[in-house]
């Protein structure tokens, strides 16, 4: 069963379409073990200064605000001109509400 995912999860598609020209360090590596794949998770990970694993979970969970936050700002550009000004808006009216319900929660 899929894991249920808060409003505020943003998806990674965005940023894996916009790498999706680069290649990885291996593109020059010896014959055997070059990789050609333009976009592949290693040249994802490369290019945003993280490991794979970081990208394979990304792409399977989606990212907080602040992720997205973060890998907006590596690639030099706004959230929003990722994700586009809604969704980044809806996403961060979803997380603030959901940070005032745990708040009231805590202190109930
Ligand atoms: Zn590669």
């Amino acid at each position: 069963m899929p894991r249920a995912k808060s409003p505020h999860v943003l998806s990674f598609t965005p940023v894996a379409a916009r790498l999706s020209g680069r290649r990885c360090s291996r593109a020059a590596a010896p014959k055997a073990k070059q990789c050609l794949t333009l976009g592949c998770d290693r040249a994802i990970a490369e290019e945003l200064g993280v490991t794979r694993r970081h990208v394979i979970r990304w792409k399977r969970d989606g990212l907080t605000i602040w992720q997205a936050d973060t890998i907006a700002t590596r690639l030099g550009v706004h959230p929003a001109q990722l994700w586009g000004p809604d969704a980044w808006a809806r996403a961060q009216l979803a997380h603030d509400a959901f940070d005032a319900l745990a708040r009231d929660l805590a202190i109930a």
